[in-house]
Parts: C-alpha cells; structure tokens; sequence
C-alpha cells in the first residue's frame, strides 16, 4: 500500500533539485555531472531492487503486524492518530541517526557506508547511491525500529517520504539564500550542514548525522556549522582518484581489502584548523 502520489514528487523534487543545482550551484564540480548521475543512478537502481526485496516487505508487513497486535512503545497509550504518526516519524528519524552514527563506528558497516562518502562531488544524486549492500545490512535494524516504536503503516509511509525528500534535499549542490538556509536549519538538515558531513576531514565527518531533524545533533553535541563550503573537499582521502570511483570499483569496495579511509596516498591525514564547537553560526 504504497502512496500513489510518493513517486511522482520524488522524481519531481529530483529533477527541481537537478535544475537548480546547474542554475545555483553550491560547491563547484570535480567530475563532469552527467557520467556522475549516470552512475549514481546505476547504483541506485540496483539498490532499489535490493531495497524492493528486502526492506519493503519486511518493515512494512511488520508495521501491519505492530498495528494489529498493539505492539511497540507508541501503542502503551493511546493517542490521536496524527500524533501517533508524528511520534512515530520523530521516533524513528532519531533511531536513524543513531544508525547513520553506527554506519560511521562499526567497521563491517562502514565497509558499505563508505561507497557512499566516497563520491568526489554531492548532489542529489549521492543521495541515491547507497551501496545495496548497506540497504540490505539496515534491514535488522529497521525491522528493531518498527516493533520498538510500534510503527504503524500510516507512520512508515509518511517517513519513508518524508526521508526521501530530506536526504534528497540535503545532499543537492543548490545555493539557498544564506538567510533562509540559516532558518532551515534551526529545524530540518540542510545542504551546507550534509556537506560538511561529507568533508575528506575525519572530525567533519565525524559530525553532522542527522538526516531529517537537526535536533539530534544539537542533542547529542555533534553539530557543526562553522566550515565555509569553498573549504570542503567532498569524499573520502584514500580514494580521491576518479578511477578509485567508478563503477566497477565501488560495487565489490565493501567486500575486498580497503585502504584506511581517512588516510591520503601519502600517509597524512587532512586536517583543519580546530574550530571550536558548537557553533550556531553557519557560514556561507
Ligand atoms: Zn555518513
């Protein structure tokens, strides 16, 4: 029972997204955008059939479970149903920071989670290319989310695009005015704050996990807002090559030797500046 009108905005938001990333883009290009899109598109269609197989089935016939065996924290009291769904999507945006933290800290996880940093340049289009590896690995996780929440059906749909739209959104290369990102920002997870998150600099990636609400990481002291974009280099150090990033080197990187990840050819490390955190001021 998935919602007719989900596929229609999310191929909408992409080519809006596709659009104003060429009119106001916010970093500029490593590699030329078509080859990249085409490639995180192949990726990305991979992925989606991996993630038709396993997750869908798995949390949404769970969810359909939870509803009618009155399982999970939300069914101990009894609320409206817009605030069960509302508790259900804030419930379940925190569990999946607390997963995207583990992604980073585990290293079996990251081993996948890497296919995803990666990527020389961020646009919308990273946010589709998860390794269908990492899809498959969260499957347990989200099947835990589902019965220890209790989420409903209604719930899960409404997040799932609720999530699609955000990691879309955070992930483009569009330049919103400095203002209105700052306002964005107190609330939702913005383009400035993700690409931070994807700087070849351990502690930046090391911040910044939040995928939906910004509220996770100011609880939880990860936040950071203070490094200007024409600062970051996107990826990961020991792949910054373009031949360490195509295809057919990305599809089997999580299950062979990897290099240490935040290592450059040359053994350094990239560094920056300590800056103090946290720090409410996001630059441009
Ligand atoms: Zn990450």
């Amino acid at each position: 029972m998935r919602a007719w009108w989900s596929a229609p905005l999310i191929i909408g938001a992409f080519a809006a997204l596709f659009w104003l990333e060429r009119r106001r883009p916010l970093r500029s290009a490593v590699e030329p955008k078509v080859t990249r899109t085409a490639r995180n598109l192949t990726l990305a269609g991979i992925s989606a059939v991996a993630l038709q197989l396993t997750e869908a089935p798995a949390a949404l016939g769970l969810a359909a479970l939870v509803e009618r065996h009155n399982l999970g924290l939300l069914k101990l009291v009894s609320l409206p149903v817009w605030l069960e769904t509302l508790f259900g999507i804030v419930l379940l945006d925190y569990t999946l920071y607390i997963w995207h933290v583990l992604t980073h800290k585990v290293p079996f996880l990251w081993r996948f989670h890497l296919v995803h940093h990666v990527d020389l340049d961020l646009d919308a289009s990273t946010a589709l290319r998860f390794h269908f590896g990492e899809l498959a690995v969260s499957v347990p996780w989200r099947v835990v989310q589902v019965i220890v929440i209790g989420v409903s059906p209604l719930s899960y749909l409404t997040w799932q695009v609720f999530m699609f739209l955000s990691i879309l959104f955070h992930h483009s290369n569009v330049e919103l005015p400095i203002r209105m990102e700052r306002w964005l920002n107190r609330l939702f997870v913005t383009p400035r704050m993700h690409g931070i998150h994807h700087s070849i600099v351990h502690e930046e990636a090391d911040s910044n996990w939040s995928s939906g609400l910004t509220i996770w990481d100011r609880l939880h002291g990860t936040l950071r807002l203070n490094v200007p974009q024409r600062e970051i280099t996107i990826g990961v150090p020991a792949y910054r090559k373009p031949e360490d990033v195509e295809l057919l080197r990305i599809l089997p990187m999580p299950f062979g030797k990897q290099r240490p990840s935040w290592q450059l050819p040359d053994k350094g490390e990239p560094r920056r500046e300590a800056l103090p955190m946290p720090s409410d001021n996001l630059l441009p």
